[in-house]
């Protein structure tokens, strides 16, 4: 036996990382501006407990681009780097020195919001550039320093008269990337990956209007001034807290995640949690009405206000991607599969969080204000009511406020409800009967027939009402449902005053006879109704089971992104 070193050679895995290190080559510049502003963050920080003695002041990170010299440029005002610590860090392939400042500054640091962790984000700037130079000066009394390296292991490292502190990267863009060399691409990454990044982005200059002054006349133009064009808002809401926020505050947020969105969100969850995990954010509940598949503003994922995705699918609970909004956390495993996400404990911890955080708003609304919940119930029980299919823990919070509307628009919640029918809607074995339609024009009969027997009836039209239905059917003990045209609504224990029929028994007998040979499909059966009652004089009813098939399979299985197939039965 014997047992050695596997030697890793640069010269192997220097094109491995080029070309697979991120599948989205886009992302080179969110992994230089999140160096940039980890840089910026940690000469903060060291500041603030004593250990440099540089003036802090408002430090910036520029973008800029030179199309003629094929260049971009990453500027910022950190806290830099000497030789040694270019040699320690950059030519360290996979050593992460945000890592180590953790680590060194561990109970101080912390909530630093330092970005970098694996040692690799450096490296991604060779999936756009053929060549790249680090020109960098120490906040330590040291040199300033020139690294430039052409994607080869052979870099070159010299001494520079940089004077300001800080550091700037240079990427000479490849031939097959010149679309970096875009001032409109440009702008679309940073928009998108750093629009919420905590130090202040520039790219460029823009023309702000002053106010006229007093003496100018009408026909004179407003004066202008050029000012930095800062492309991010380094203070996010969510970073806030809850108690800093106006109603005001979070609407105005919910412009700036979604500028196409005219529509005001419903209301907002604000989460926070540091312990046993990192999470800020805030939901949003859009005004869904019947559509499932509202889905084109997404939830965003950030990580110290870093843009990852907007795909948070394995993140929060199914149900609950229809929401929109942010969520930040740093403890969020990324670059991993979705399924592996899915077994991940803090994951797991983080969805749970999230469902309870959104339960126990919603009861909060329920509790304060009945009346305007109901009036949003149309438009937030598609999420409910995926969310009590789907989750156990959900379904048992809302069951104290999930809401079932009437024919009479009125609602009741499930107590309320049994409360109201345990009287009158039994059947022989003593199960509770709840009788429900789906559309009130077509089924209008049906309702009119079932009022005069004084039954409730439900209006029950939402989309995934048929796996609702079976879901409470096993959850409650002995209650059925029925829909007003199906054959068991003959078979309740009726009120106690009967209605008197203008027709006798064998009347009634010879008609239904007459009725049924005439419909011709003994899946229906016909029912005789009392003559002076506004509805119809006999109504045509099918089994339940038999209509629920048919719908379950309809709504069962095909896609949408309800993706029933994991429904439970
Ligand atoms: P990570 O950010 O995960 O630590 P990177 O490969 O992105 O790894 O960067 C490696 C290290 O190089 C950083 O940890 C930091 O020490 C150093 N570095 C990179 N960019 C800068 C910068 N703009 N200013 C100062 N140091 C930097
Ligand atoms: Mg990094």
């Amino acid at each position: 036996m014997s047992t050695g070193k596997i030697n890793v050679s640069v010269e192997n895995i220097f094109p491995l990382i080029k070309k697979f290190l991120y599948s989205d080559h886009e992302i080179f510049l969110r992994e230089l501006i999140s160096n940039a502003t980890d840089a910026t963050l940690k000469l903060k920080h060291l500041t603030s407990i004593g250990e440099s003695k540089v003036e802090y002041g408002n430090p910036l990170i520029e973008v800029k681009v030179d199309k003629e010299g094929k260049k971009l440029h990453i500027i910022d005002q950190g806290l830099g780097m000497t030789a040694d610590e270019v040699e320690k860090y950059i030519n360290q392939v996979a050593f992460s020195g945000a890592e180590e400042f953790l680590n060194k500054y561990e109970d101080s640091a912390k909530d630093a919001g330092i970005i970098g962790h694996f040692g690799l984000g450096f490296y991604s700037a060779f999936m756009v550039a053929e060549k790249v130079e680090i020109i960098t000066k120490s906040h330590k009394d040291e040199p300033a320093a020139h690294w430039s390296c052409d994607g080869s292991p052979e870099f070159t490292l010299v001494e520079a008269d940089k004077a300001e502190r800080g550091t700037e990267i240079i990427l000479h863009i490849a031939e097959d990337s010149t679309e970096f060399l875009e001032e409109g691409r440009i702008t679309e990454l940073l928009t998108k990956y750093n629009k919420f990044m905590p130090v202040p982005i520039k790219f460029g200059m823009k023309t702000e209007t002053l106010p006229k002054p007093e003496d100018a006349k009408e026909e004179d133009p407003a004066p202008t001034q050029e000012v930095d064009n800062i492309i991010n808002n380094p203070n996010p809401a969510w970073t806030k807290q809850p108690t800093d926020l106006e109603d005001a505050d979070y609407k105005s947020f919910y412009r700036e995640l979604y500028p196409m969105q005219f529509e005001e969100p419903l209301f907002n969850i604000h989460l926070n949690v540091d312990y046993p995990f990192n999470l800020t954010g805030i939901l949003y509940f859009p005004k869904l009405g019947q559509d499932m598949n509202a889905q084109k503003d997404r939830i965003q994922l950030y990580q110290n206000q870093v843009f990852v995705t907007d795909n948070v699918e394995g993140i929060v609970p199914d149900f609950l991607t229809m929401l929109r909004g942010v969520i930040d956390s740093p403890d969020i495993p990324l670059n991993v599969s979705r399924s592996y996400l899915q077994a991940d404990g803090a994951v797991k911890k983080i969805s749970g969080y999230i469902t309870r955080k959104v339960a126990d708003k919603l009861k909060s609304l329920f509790n304060n204000d009945r009346e305007d919940f109901e009036k949003k119930w149309n438009d937030i029980k598609v999420v409910i009511e995926y969310g009590m299919l789907s989750e156990e823990k959900f379904f048992e919070k809302a069951d104290k406020f999930a809401l079932y509307p009437t024919v009479d628009d009125t609602y009741l919640t499930w107590e309320e409800l049994e409360t109201k029918i345990k009287d009158t809607q039994t059947d022989k074995d003593n199960k509770l009967v709840v009788l429900y339609a789906s559309n009130k024009d077509e089924q209008h009969a049906y309702i009119q027939s079932a009022k005069d027997k004084g039954y409730e009836v439900l209006l029950l039209d939402s989309p995934i009402v048929s796996h609702l239905i079976q879901k409470l059917e096993t959850s409650k003990e002995n209650v059925s449902f029925v829909r007003v045209d199906g054959d068991h609504v003959d078979n309740l224990i009726k009120k106690e005053e009967e209605q008197i029929s203008k027709l006798s028994d064998e009347e009634k007998e010879s008609l239904k006879t007459v009725i049924t040979d005439a419909i011709g499909d003994t899946s229906y059966t016909v029912q005789m109704e009392a003559m002076d009652s506004e509805a119809a004089p006999f109504i045509i009813t099918q089994p339940e089971f038999m209509r629920r098939m048919k719908e379950m399979q309809q709504t069962g299985g095909g896609g949408g992104m309800f993706g029933m197939g994991n429904m439970p039965d």
